[in-house]
């Protein structure tokens, strides 16, 4: 049996996604010893790009970048990350479930089926996330009723218009990545009030994207840390004086850990002593959402010769929701992006190859015209088999979850251990800016219990 390597450190970091990268980087410059220990071979988590053989860099997770996501700009910048403005012109397509189609401006159609009655219904949200304790979430008015009830519940209560129905749980499809059944109204009502707003997460978050990945600036901020790749941890041990991080080349020993893997991870590693039954309990109301994305490349963004931006949302004829253009910046290339969400990713993934792809191209052909039936370059990632992130875009909560575990089980503390990732985030919970605060304010509670005063900017 091969012994293992031993190494030590004032703190270990567990993943390293931009929660990782930013509390690892926070810490470092505090002048603490740092070892971050990553399950993949790169660093970025559900920010990963490539660059397809056509030689298009495409966002598999994460992508835009809203003017409101401050620390992640702020970072941007100060690591030299370029941003250009995700917006094209042109009509945007709606295609209906009985294969109407109609083109709109705008971020959303002004007239059609259920579009008032959904205007309407979105407008309580807004209102009714308003009365939200983002810091204390628990003192929200209402706030166990609102945590039993489903979404679905919310919206069978609110409208009986069926087209409302079917655009409202498109709008959780995409933003939460489940079905309307599954979720706690009251974390619908927590994740808007964290953005500052419904259309914040719909329309407004897309607001730019990164000349060289979403995942260029976690790179960047990883290149002076010390991070080990490749190795998953399988086991943690704590007790008052510290943590010893084992993997299967190594055992880290430290002052403290922060674990930034999303919630469906954390129950993949042994913790000995065993969590607390607050933190095990939330882990079990938070599983991931389920989300692909699937990339097709052309030689050109063709269908902007006819005033189509390329945007669409299709309501349910097949398995995608909605499709964005995302060509390069100097649209040398033409790329569209189609998102496969909540079921209909299960069935869709679980398809053969050739039917998986035929679906995507006949949704595209859709939106954008019979040429995209025939890309040159194409390219899926389903989140839900990603060993290490298990889904995306985030993780969800269950009805009675927040109730029931949230205020303790949520990011409080485990002794030597810290929670940090975008599920413990307050503000853009689900985002990357919210991973990246996340961090921060993780590696501020380290050097609090570490005795260190001074904060890096
Ligand atoms: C399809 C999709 C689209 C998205 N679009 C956007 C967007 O446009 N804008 C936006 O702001 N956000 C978007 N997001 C959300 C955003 O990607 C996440 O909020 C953010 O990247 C989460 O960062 P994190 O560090 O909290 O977690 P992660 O990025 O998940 O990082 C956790 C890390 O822990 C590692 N890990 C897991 N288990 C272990 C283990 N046992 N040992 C060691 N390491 C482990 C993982 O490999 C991973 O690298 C999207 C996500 C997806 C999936």
């Amino acid at each position: 049996m091969t012994s293992l390597e031993q190494h030590s450190a004032d703190v270990v970091v567990v993943g390293a996604g931009y929660a990782g990268v930013a509390a690892a980087s926070r810490l470092a410059a505090a002048g603490l010893g740092v070892v971050v220990v990553e399950a993949a071979d790169r660093v970025g988590g559900r920010a990963f790009s490539e660059v397809l053989p056509s030689g298009v860099r495409v966002d598999h997770g994460a992508q835009w970048i809203s003017p409101a996501q401050k620390r992640f700009h702020e970072l941007a910048e100060r690591f030299g990350c370029p941003t250009f403005p995700a917006g094209v012109p042109g009509a945007h397509a709606e295609i209906w479930h009985d294969g109407t189609r109609s083109d709109h401006s705008g971020t959303a159609p002004e007239s059609g089926p259920g579009v008032a009655e959904h205007a309407r219904v979105t407008a309580e949200l807004d209102r009714l996330a308003l009365t939200v304790d983002l810091d204390h979430p628990w003192l929200t008015p209402d706030f166990e009723v609102l945590d039993e009830t489903t979404a679905e519940d919310f919206f069978l209560a609110q409208t009986e218009d069926e087209d409302a129905r079917r655009r409202l749980a498109l709008t959780v499809r995409s933003v939460w990545c489940c079905e309307p059944r599954e979720l706690s109204f009251f974390h619908v009502l927590f994740h808007i009030a964290s953005a500052g707003g419904l259309a914040q997460l719909t329309d407004v978050a897309q607001g730019s994207r990164f000349t060289d990945g979403a995942d260029a600036l976690a790179r960047a901020m990883a290149a002076t840390l010390a991070v080990r790749l490749d190795e998953p941890v399988r086991t943690i041990r704590h007790t008052a004086d510290g943590v010893e991080v084992v993997t299967d080349r190594a055992v880290v020993r430290a002052r403290r850990a922060v674990v930034t893997v999303p919630p469906a991870a954390v129950g993949r590693i042994g913790f000995e002593p065993a969590l607390p039954p607050t933190r095990r309990g939330w882990l079990g109301h938070t599983p991931m959402g389920r989300v692909a994305k699937v990339h097709a490349v052309y030689e050109e963004p063709f269908w902007r010769k006819k005033e189509r931006s390329g945007s669409a949302t299709l309501h349910g004829r097949g398995p995608v929701g909605v499709v964005f253009d995302n060509s390069p910046q100097d649209g040398s290339r033409g790329v569209l992006v189609a998102f496969v969400h909540g079921d209909l990713v299960d069935r869709w993934a679980a398809a053969p190859d050739d039917v998986r792809r035929a679906e995507v191209l006949t949704a595209l052909a859709e939106v954008a015209g019979a040429r995209a039936r025939m890309p040159i370059d194409y390219a899926e990632m389903a989140w839900s088999e990603d060993g290490w992130t298990i889904g995306g875009a985030a993780c969800f909560v269950y009805p009675g979850g927040w109730s029931g575990y949230g205020e303790h089980g949520r990011r409080e503390v485990t002794g030597t251990l810290h929670w940090a990732g975008t599920e413990t985030a307050s503000a853009w919970h689900g985002h990357v800016d919210g991973a990246i605060t996340s961090g921060e304010r993780a590696a501020d509670e380290v050097m609090t219990a570490l005795g260190l005063t001074e904060r890096p900017a």
